[in-house]
């Protein structure tokens, strides 16, 4: 299930060093698991939020806790996606540091989910299928830069931190993996104006990618029409006939601004 669990402590402790938390840092772990990551954190951080899906492993890390007398650590067995992370944040006073050795089927969900809690979150470092942290880190002009790596690298200043053998996991998935560190900006040049139009703006693009900018972003639900899009093009300094993986982050995000503006002034 794309599940794998980490069984060498000394990674745990590397992952941990290089993140950089500290005794005042407020942590959540996604997907404990047996708590590989969570035990360790619990002694480097001030307080470790660990949610695990599973039932039984959070039963197993339940007692695991206990015997080990460990008392910061909040073991929430809830889904990531319907924990709110904003009041996590809100009540611990402090931006959360996270923490995950993430399944691979839902690392793409958890990186939009985390984009969305941005303000809550100040910096992540998460466990990767290395094929998949090397596509979150590609630029422009090739071919595994998509519209993830655009959005995360607008939101984000990312690092490659560690390479993990695979292993070092059990089961032994077929290939290495990667830790990228992600840390929230919270100063934009330029920044964007509408984040919903940003998202619906990469969908387009990328959606057609073989297409122009100027076809693939006519048939959608962006409803802007020719005459629109050339005025928008124009504006953005931006050629229609490129396709959406030859543009920078930053023509991205004045592509975007400019259908904005153009939207308002209608
Ligand atoms: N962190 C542990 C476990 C990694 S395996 C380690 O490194 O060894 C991934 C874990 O994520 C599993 O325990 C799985 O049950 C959990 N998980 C999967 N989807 C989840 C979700 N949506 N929310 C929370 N936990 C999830």
């Amino acid at each position: 299930m794309g599940q794998n669990f980490l069984i060498d402590p000394s990674t745990a402790e590397m992952i941990i060093r290089k993140s950089g938390v500290d005794k005042e840092a407020k942590v959540v772990e996604i997907g404990a698991g047996l708590g590989a990551l969570t035990l360790p954190l619990s002694s480097s951080a001030k307080l470790v939020y660990a949610i695990e899906k599973d039932e039984a492993l959070a039963n197993i890390l339940k007692d695991e806790l206990k015997i080990q007398k460990v008392k910061n650590v909040v073991l929430i067995n809830q889904d990531i996606f319907e924990v709110d992370l904003g009041a996590i944040a809100a009540r611990e006073r402090k931006k959360l540091m996270i923490f995950g050795n993430l399944p691979y089927y839902i690392s793409s969900q958890v990186l939009i989910y985390l984009i969305g809690a941005r303000q809550a979150v100040q910096q992540a470092d998460l466990m990767f299928q290395k094929e998949v942290a090397r596509r979150l880190v590609s630029g422009s002009g090739t071919k595994s830069y998509s519209r993830l790596s655009v959005l995360l690298q607008y939101y984000a200043e990312i690092r490659r931190t560690a390479t993990v053998s695979a292993h070092l996991f059990w089961p032994v998935p077929k290939v290495d993996s990667e830790v990228l560190q992600l840390r929230f900006k919270t100063e934009f040049s330029p920044a964007v104006q509408d984040h919903e139009l940003f998202a619906a703006v990469l969908k387009a693009a990328f959606g057609r990618r073989r297409k122009t900018l100027r076809n693939a972003m006519l048939s959608t639900e962006l409803n802007i029409g020719r005459d629109g899009l050339m005025e928008v093009f124009e504006e953005s300094g931006i050629e229609p006939w490129k396709r959406a993986e030859s543009l920078t982050v930053e023509q991205f995000v004045r592509l975007t601004n400019a259908i904005d503006g153009y939207m308002k002034r209608l």
